[in-house]
């Protein structure tokens, strides 16, 4: 049977801030989930406990080596007062596949799905009221074990913590401009792409601080081998309208499973678009563009949802995206996501949990 969840409270709860104060991360809420590792015991003690610094051992390898795994989803206060988080069995399900790649220890999917249901149960209070405001859940895996030696570590900690934040897009989408990098690579056939992995997130922040300085909001990462076929954007997934046809990057390793794009996906299809996984080169966008048919570009994740490419930059060259305005598709799926989160809207695919 599994072990039960131990919860120790906080004495007296913190205030907590108000809807229009928020931005994104940089507030936790009173309790954090944890659990621990050790090869002879396997995950025990699962626990709430009041959030506090982790005490960790300067030679934990995964303060050299970077052994670790986390993943990101949201918990909604819909219209109808009701507290859902979004698709939590694919977000764990993923965090074990990441943790696999990096040699980690999988979690029991039901533990984890647990952790996530007793936590921000346990911190409801905490969930923002304003639509498009959320609450933020990053369950993390860490290797604890203090050995220099490089091999996977034998001890690990899981932790889950949540952060109030607000809205993505208080004025409304905006449209933002993107580099194409063709210098810098985020991820390579092979190597970790797949998994959502701090090391990513290192590789991927020259690339952006570069891009930022010279205006663009974020770079469209393209393969690593070629320098041609498009990966993701930033750190969300990539579509794009060209003609009738709207094309995703298919799951080859170098690009994440993104849970918004799955969603986008099925509900795409379910409205009778075509949508193809398939590798897309720059030289087809930029032809696309040149005759006319690149119609809209987006990207996709849990932070933003879906957010508007307006402008793609190639090598100097400019290209607008249907006027630097939201596309039709691009905004019913904002529309349509946004919905089924808050309630306001069916959720025929059975996406959300309650709480
Ligand atoms: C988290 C992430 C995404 C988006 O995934 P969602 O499940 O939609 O939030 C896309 N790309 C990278 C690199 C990511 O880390």
């Amino acid at each position: 049977m599994a072990e039960p969840i131990r919860i120790t409270k906080v004495p007296i709860p913190r205030p907590k801030p108000k809807d229009s104060e928020l931005g994104f991360g940089q507030i936790f809420t009173d309790h954090m989930f944890v659990a621990n590792f050790q090869e002879e015991k396997g995950w025990y003690d699962p626990r709430v406990e009041p959030y506090a610094p982790i005490p960790l051992d300067p030679a934990a390898a995964v303060l050299h080596y970077a052994q670790a795994v986390f993943d990101g989803l949201k918990a909604f206060r819909g219209v109808d007062g009701k507290i859902r988080l979004f698709r939590p069995q694919k977000h764990v399900e993923r965090l074990n596949l990441s943790a696999q790649r990096l040699c980690i220890p999988p979690l029991d999917p039901e533990l984890s799905l647990a952790s996530l249901v007793t936590l921000v149960g346990l911190e409801r209070d905490w969930v923002p009221r304003k639509v498009g405001t959320s609450l933020y859940i990053r369950p993390t895996i860490i290797a604890s074990e203090a050995f220099l030696g490089v091999r996977p570590a034998k001890s690990y900690i899981y932790f889950v913590i949540l952060s109030p934040v607000g809205a993505y897009y208080p004025e409304g989408m905006a449209p933002v401009k993107i580099k194409v990098e063709d210098r810098y690579v985020r991820a390579s056939e092979g190597g970790l792409g797949g998994a959502k992995t701090g090391g990513n997130y290192a590789a991927s922040l020259l690339a952006s601080e570069e891009a930022k300085h010279g205006g663009y909001t974020q770079v469209l990462w393209l393969d690593g081998v070629h320098r041609k076929y498009l990966d993701e954007v930033g750190t969300m997934n990539f579509m794009v309208k060209i003609g009738n046809e709207i094309i995703t990057p298919p799951l080859s390793g170098t690009i994440l499973a993104g849970v918004t794009r799955d969603s986008s996906l099925a509900l795409m299809r379910q409205w009778g678009l075509t949508v193809s996984e398939r590798q897309v080169s720059i030289d087809e966008v930029v032809g696309a563009h040149r005759a006319g048919t690149l119609a809209e570009a987006w990207g996709t994740g849990t932070a933003a949802v879906i957010s508007p490419v307006g402008e793609l930059t190639y090598r100097g060259d400019r290209m607008a995206i249907n006027g630097g305005r939201v596309g039709p598709v691009t905004q019913r799926l904002y529309d349509t996501i946004v919905g089924i989160q808050y309630g306001q809207a069916p959720d025929p695919h059975g996406w959300t949990v309650e709480v």
